[in-house]
């Protein structure tokens, strides 16, 4: 049955809907709510000024007493809107969209309002740009004792709307109504998908249970119930998919067979002005044992910034060469790409091996001679960026693939770098961010990993202190000092120009500014994204060699920059950054037996101003808090793994993993970070079924099978069910 016959919808609105993705009444049941109107933050107005000191988000169910315009003596219009619950009366303000506002409400209408309290001049509470929840229009008949609500026990769902939906009514309250009819009516047309005796083995609730009190829940404990079910859904279809591409990767595939002893690889070995770490030693034997294995490996390699990856990578390439086969490492960026190229080069010293550079913007006829060479098999190892994907690169015989920096890449062009080589390449996968362990299972549940766990030991740990701008000029002078010792700094910015909204430093009028005011008699370089590549490479190049003292520059320096003679690291508007940003910023430096220092600066007066000004107060708060939490972090330890889960717990794990790129589906329900015991009882069950029937033959199989299917769509171009 279409949506629009589901009672309350009709033409308009299934329109509506169907803008908002929403085309189905599978779909229009699966709408889920975003958040509930969470009693306990329910509060009458007489007790509201005690809540302000805390600045936490608060709600106030109330009905509309007045509406008016006021202008102010600038002639600006402020829309003011108070509240009456039977304790008192509430002002909320509206700095913008007053006319919007003027006709959204009217007197005697049911209103949820919520934001975080605050004082206005005369000391009466006010909301300033609350969200609102519209519960009961006026005169509308609803069985609901709104003014009751905080004694009765039910719970209230809040759904996402956009503009288009509000214009036709469905708001949150619109919402609820024609999902109360969909529920009804039309529950039965969602099928039960998995096996009843899953769902008792792992005391889930059945789908059509919980879908109904995932909307409309008579208490807490049955709205957990319901979202647990939901959850596991998710999670259990993902890892099913996870369990395929291993099935696909591991089982069925033929890999290359590599022999590993490697003389290259023994006199690198003997050239190298230091040792292995333990940890580094075991990760080539788990890359070697893989080579040797007939099956194709597809590992994950995790270790800090600084813990010595590229070396390990080299080892595994030389092998692969002495196979007869070439090797290719891929970065996420150009300046990364080259750093890479020089830096393999730089260990390869006379060995006799053939290295390539290939990247965007270089002069057409160098890059014909690169193509050339690894069209005729005489490059051993390409270096690149994404550059190395594109059509026009082909190669005589590719049997090892080195991905730098995974986050950035995602499995789709892992899988196309793959595809690149003739037989089925051995993949090895090289991040920087920390995973927690429980966490890579699932993101990189089709991969082996090793783990880099240990530093190489002649590192001391770095320094950190996050210092406001007004010490600004003491912070200057201690890296003058530094540089006079024959140390050399970055200087980091957020942004390359000015940008109209936030009044940012940007690296390029700053740089002038430094190099009058600060430092004048010292040689600074500025390094930014727009430079040409070649620019990049010779500044690099230069600051490597000492010819510069302190390097400008922006969030194009953040990954993997080798310079062991810079010791310190000042960003600049640190509370800007992300955390694992930071963390990857700082491993820029402590990469020498010198003590590194890495000073964050910050700006509070205008993360103060940025706060008072926001449309969305309660948001800038969290945000304002979040940011205080990255840079205490930061100060308090150095530990890549510590800052990734704090990291993860500040941003979420699709922000975290950039969840377009990793190929990390999006969960509605499920939280791969905090629902770690679910996961694994997902992942059990999943890779149980995918051992007893592969091919999803079984009858009682057959839903899974469809669901499956029709869920990952897009996915299954790499993987075969049967
Ligand atoms: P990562 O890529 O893991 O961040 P790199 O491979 O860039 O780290 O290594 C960081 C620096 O440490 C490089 O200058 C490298 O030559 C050096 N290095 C690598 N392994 C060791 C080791 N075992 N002992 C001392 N220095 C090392
Ligand atoms: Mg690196």
């Amino acid at each position: 049955m279409s949506l629009q016959y589901v009672k309350g919808i009709g033409p308009k609105r299934a329109a509506a809907l169907k803008t908002a993705g929403v085309d189905s009444i599978q779909k229009l049941l699966y709408y889920f709510p975003r958040d509930y109107l969470d009693r306990s933050r329910i509060i009458k107005i007489k007790d509201l000024p005690k809540f302000v000191e805390a600045g936490d988000e608060l709600t106030v169910i109330g009905s509309v007493f007045r509406v008016e315009l006021k202008r102010t003596r600038q002639g600006k219009r402020i829309f003011f809107l108070t509240l009456k619950d039977d304790t008192g009366y509430l002002t909320c303000v509206y700095f913008a969209g007053y006319e919007w506002f003027l006709k959204a409400f009217s007197v005697g209408e049911v209103l949820a309002v919520s934001s975080v309290p605050e004082f206005d001049r005369l000391n009466r509470v006010q909301f300033i740009h609350p969200e609102f929840d519209r519960l009961k229009v006026k005169d509308e008949e609803d069985d609901t004792d709104w003014s009751a609500l905080l004694h009765t026990g039910s719970i209230i769902p809040k759904y996402r709307s956009t503009e288009e939906l509000r214009a036709v009514g469905l708001d949150n309250r619109g919402f609820r109504r024609i999902i109360k009819n969909a529920v009804l009516h039309h529950i039965r047309e969602i099928e039960e998908h998995l096996p009843a005796e899953m769902l008792s083995k792992n005391s889930l609730i059945g789908i059509h249970d919980a879908v109904a009190k995932i909307h409309f829940p008579k208490s807490y404990e049955e709205r957990d119930a319901a979202l647990r079910r939901l959850k596991f859904d998710e999670l259990f279809y993902f890892q099913l998919l996870l369990a395929y591409r291993r099935r696909e990767l591991k089982g069925e595939l033929r890999g290359i067979q590599f022999s590993v002893k490697s003389p290259l690889a023994r006199q690198l070995l003997q050239s190298l002005p230091f040792e292995l770490t333990k940890a580094q030693r075991r990760v080539v034997r788990e890359i070697t044992d893989d080579m040797q294995s007939s099956s194709p490996m597809n590992r994950l390699l995790q270790g800090d910034v600084g813990s010595g990856k590229t070396i390990v990578a080299l080892f595994a390439m030389l092998v692969a060469m002495e196979n007869g086969f070439q090797s290719v490492l891929m970065a996420p960026t150009e300046v990364l790409a080259e750093q890479h190229f020089w830096t393999l080069k730089n260990f390869l010293g006379k060995l006799p091996v053939n290295i390539r550079l290939l990247i965007g913007g270089q002069r057409k006829k160098l890059r014909e001679d690169v193509l050339a060479d690894i069209y005729r098999g005489s490059a051993n190892i390409v270096v690149g960026t994404h550059a190395l994907i594109q059509e026009r690169v082909e190669f005589a015989n590719l049997g090892f693939i080195v991905i730098d920096e995974q986050h950035r890449f995602g499995v789709a062009q892992r899988s196309l770098m793959r595809e690149k080589g003739k037989t089925n390449p051995d993949v090895l996968v090289m991040t920087a961010t920390p995973i927690p362990r429980t966490l890579a299972l699932t993101v990189y549940g089709d991969l082996d990993i090793s783990v880099i766990d240990e530093m190489p030991k002649n590192r001391k740990p770095i320094r950190t202190a996050v210092r406001s701008r007004q010490e600004k000029e003491k912070v200057f002078t201690f890296v003058k000092q530094e540089v006079l010792r024959g140390r050399q700094a970055y200087i980091v910015y957020p942004l390359i120009e000015e940008s109209e909204k936030i009044d940012l430093k940007s690296a390029v009028t700053e740089f002038k500014r430094l190099s009058e005011n600060y430092f004048p008699g010292f040689r600074l370089g500025l390094l930014h994204g727009r430079l040409a590549s070649e620019e990049k490479g010779e500044l690099m190049t230069q600051f490597k060699a000492r010819q510069l003292d302190i390097l400008v520059t922006t969030t194009v320096i953040e990954v993997g920059i080798d310079v062991p003679n810079a010791t310190i690291m000042i960003v600049e508007n640190a509370e800007r950054f992300g955390l694992s940003q930071l963390h990857q910023l700082r491993g820029r430096v402590g990469r020498g037996a010198e003590q590194s220092y890495c000073i964050l600066l910050t700006d509070e007066l205008a993360l103060k101003k940025k706060t008072q000004l926001a449309s969305n107060r309660a948001e800038a708060y969290r945000e304002a808090a979040a940011s205080k939490k990255r840079l205490t972090t930061m100060e308090r330890t150095t530990d890549g793994f510590a800052i990734a889960e704090i990291d993860l717990e500040l941003r979420g794990p699709g922000d975290y993993f950039g969840t377009r790129q990793s190929g990390l589906p999006e969960f509605k329900v499920a939280d791969i970070v905090h629902d770690t015991a679910l996961l694994s009882l997902a992942r059990r069950e999943a890779f149980a079924l995918v051992h007893d029937d592969p091919h999803l033959r079984q009858p009682q199989h057959q839903h899974i099978r469809k669901y499956f299917e029709a869920s990952f769509k897009n996915f299954l171009s790499y993987v075969r069910v049967g």
